[in-house]
């Protein structure tokens, strides 16, 4: 979409026309008149910070870090209750914190993001609240390690870390707008029960997923809607011994990985079913409600992540489109759950033990950057002279994968949303090609994106100094001081 054209609509809206053919959030022309009602302006009070993020998910907690820890007055927007996103709702596990070293023999096994993602993997250690990275066993051309996080102590550990490090955390508060002067964003508007509310501040980066942030501030995007949504059940009463057995009676073992588990070390903690040996009864139906036959946990007597998919029927931006898949995947988990108790021995008591608040996207709006990451990039295993982090896990692998189990680099320039002087993102956001953000979309990435963007918003609001004007040399210094790993 034209970014004018999201931006001319907010102008209007704001304007009170009266009646009108009006665009929906992704700038296709409603085919029926509206009547609008001319809200009264308001006077906002005003907070000022030295960077703004929005959204606090996968991305933007270790973002919000990152900016507090070089000494910025740092804000950080999070519509839910609690920070830690898609992290704590759609994924099976951390994909990932290694190289593929398992897939390539002779090739170092390394960790290739470390700094603040390291961090917080540390402080999950603590509680129990990780499987620490297990060695997969099989289908280790897909991924080499398993990292599976305790979804509710990753949401306590990550917002008692951004206490720490004195981030202002405004949960329960979403941004509805943006403040923009020319080519600079001045400010968000956000909207909370304590009202609306002007955020200023000199850098900001969006890390909402959705690229509201972004588009708000007059950013050119695109909506892709080129991936099913899906939400996740958590399943008590059956555990991953149970789910073996099951697996191993029909010889239908795919992944499997041992890790701590219950406090245990070397327990199984990541399996999945390969569909074609499972009953057919029960792979037709698993197949008919998106249901993933992949699990994972932390926990003994408690299956995680039971993904169920949908394709949106829509858009992801358009809230009457996500109604109705939020019903229908709600069926789809109710169905899925009976499928347990039917199928798999010593289940007849299983029941939905967890959900997500909301369906979680793959993707929502594309936010046009200064650099555009190319599958080619990301499978050569290319390196560029602005990394900000290194990478090595590709979603499609092995058909892609990165060459000889080494790493990419992910560019400052991938980065900077292009045509504004002072907004970064990270997360799911960047990267047009459907293979190479299978790559880049990942949660180790998105959090090592996070920690290059706080970085160098705070960076950028020390020196007063918009995106393009910071020194490679001392982001890259401070990314290091940081903990963050390059490959030379
Ligand atoms: C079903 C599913 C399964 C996946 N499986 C895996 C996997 O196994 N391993 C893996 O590594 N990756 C997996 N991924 C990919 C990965 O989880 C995501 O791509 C990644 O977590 C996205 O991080 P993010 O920071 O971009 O977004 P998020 O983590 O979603 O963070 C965005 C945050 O912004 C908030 N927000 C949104 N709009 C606003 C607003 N206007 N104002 C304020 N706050 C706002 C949201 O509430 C959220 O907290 C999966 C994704 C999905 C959907």
């Amino acid at each position: 979409m034209n970014r004018r054209d999201f931006s001319k609509q907010s102008l209007m809206l704001g304007m009170g026309v009266l009646a009108g053919f009006p665009k929906d959030s992704e700038g296709r022309a409603l085919n029926r008149p509206v009547n609008y009602y001319a809200e009264p302006a308001k006077n906002l009070p005003v907070r000022k910070f030295d960077v703004v993020i929005t959204g606090g998910g996968t991305a933007g907690v270790v973002a919000a870090l990152a900016a507090a820890r070089q000494g910025a007055k740092t804000a950080l927007i999070e519509v839910k209750g609690y920070p830690g996103g898609t992290v704590t709702e759609g994924g099976t596990a951390l994909h990932s914190f290694y190289n593929l070293w398992k897939a390539f023999p002779g090739v170092k096994k390394r960790q290739v993001v470390r700094g603040i993602p390291q961090e917080i993997i540390d402080r999950l250690m603590k509680v129990g609240g990780t499987t620490g990275y297990g060695e997969m066993e099989t289908m280790y051309d897909y991924d080499s390690v398993c990292t599976a996080v305790d979804t509710e102590l990753y949401k306590l550990v990550t917002f008692e870390m951004l206490a720490e490090a004195g981030v202002f955390v405004a949960v329960n508060t979403m941004c509805v707008g943006a403040i923009v002067s020319g080519t600079v964003v001045k400010g968000v508007i956000t909207e909370s029960r304590s009202g609306r509310e002007a955020i200023l501040a000199r850098s900001f980066v969006d890390c909402s997923a959705y690229g509201d942030l972004a588009a708000h501030a007059g950013a050119e995007f695109t909506v892709p809607n080129d991936y099913a949504s899906c939400n996740s059940i958590g399943v008590g009463n059956v555990g991953m011994d149970d789910y073996y057995k099951f697996l191993k009676e029909h010889d239908a073992i795919g992944e499997m990985a041992r890790g701590m588990r219950s406090g245990n070390e070397n327990q199984l903690v990541r399996l999945s079913g390969k569909r074609v040996n499972l009953p057919e009864e029960f792979s037709a139906e698993a197949s008919a409600i998106g249901m993933a036959t992949v699990t994972t946990t932390v926990h003994d007597n408690y299956l995680m992540f039971i993904k169920f998919n949908l394709k949106v029927n829509g858009s992801v931006l358009n809230r009457d489109d996500m109604a109705k898949a939020e019903l229908q995947l709600r069926q789809r988990q109710y169905r899925g759950i009976q499928l347990f108790r039917e199928f798999f021995p010593g289940c007849k008591n299983a029941f939905i033990a967890r959900t997500s608040p909301n369906l979680c996207i793959r993707r929502g709006r594309l936010i046009k950057s200064d650099y555009d990451i190319s599958n080619e990039d990301v499978i050569e295993g290319r390196h560029f002279d602005d990394d900000v982090m290194v990478y090595g896990f590709h979603d499609l692998a092995p058909r892609f994968q990165v060459k000889n189990g080494g790493t990419y680099g992910i560019p400052y320039k991938a980065l900077r949303v292009a045509g504004i002087e002072n907004l970064l993102v990270a997360g799911m956001m960047i990267t047009s090609g459907y293979r190479a953000h299978n790559s880049t979309r990942n949660t180790v990435c998105c959090m090592g994106q996070g920690q290059a963007t706080g970085t160098a918003a705070a960076l950028c609001a020390r020196k007063n100094c918009g995106t393009r004007e910071l020194r490679y040399r001392d982001l890259r210094k401070a990314l290091e001081n940081g903990g963050v790993y390059f490959e030379s």
